[in-house]
């Protein structure tokens, strides 16, 4: 699906912004796929299956669909503020330290915004 969008000098693995900004707001439009689609099927559940389910397990769903709905709402926040320091033309520029993020760091997750060092020395906090 992605094969419309490669560069006609492929030579080097460097992307360039466009490459990225589709990335992401391809991604984007999934996770708003996905979360109208929970939203769904949270009702659906409710409906059908209100006074089967033990409160714990009521619960519990809910927790989880509580965790996912938090999950696509920080990918989302992460997307967002990819695609503006694209518009201000800061893109692959660690938040923390200034340095540019690995290519190939960039190229698994595009809204990454932070180097791989000051990633780990935050997730050690
Ligand atoms: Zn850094």
């Amino acid at each position: 699906m992605s094969e419309a969008t490669k560069s006609p000098d492929d030579s080097s693995s460097n992307h360039d912004e466009t490459w990225f900004r589709q990335r992401l707001e391809a991604r984007r439009a999934e996770l708003i796929a996905i979360s109208a689609q929970e939203d769904r099927s949270t009702i659906e559940l409710d409906q059908t299956r209100v006074g089967r389910l033990s409160r714990m397990d009521a619960m519990q769903g809910h927790e989880m669909h509580l965790e996912s709905k938090r999950r696509v709402k920080i990918d989302l926040a992460r997307i967002a503020s990819a695609l503006q320091r694209l518009d201000d033309g800061e893109f692959g520029e660690c938040l923390d330290c200034g340095e540019n993020i690995a290519p190939g760091r960039l190229e698994i997750d595009p809204a990454a915004a932070l180097c791989v060092a000051c990633a780990e020395v935050r997730e050690n906090r």
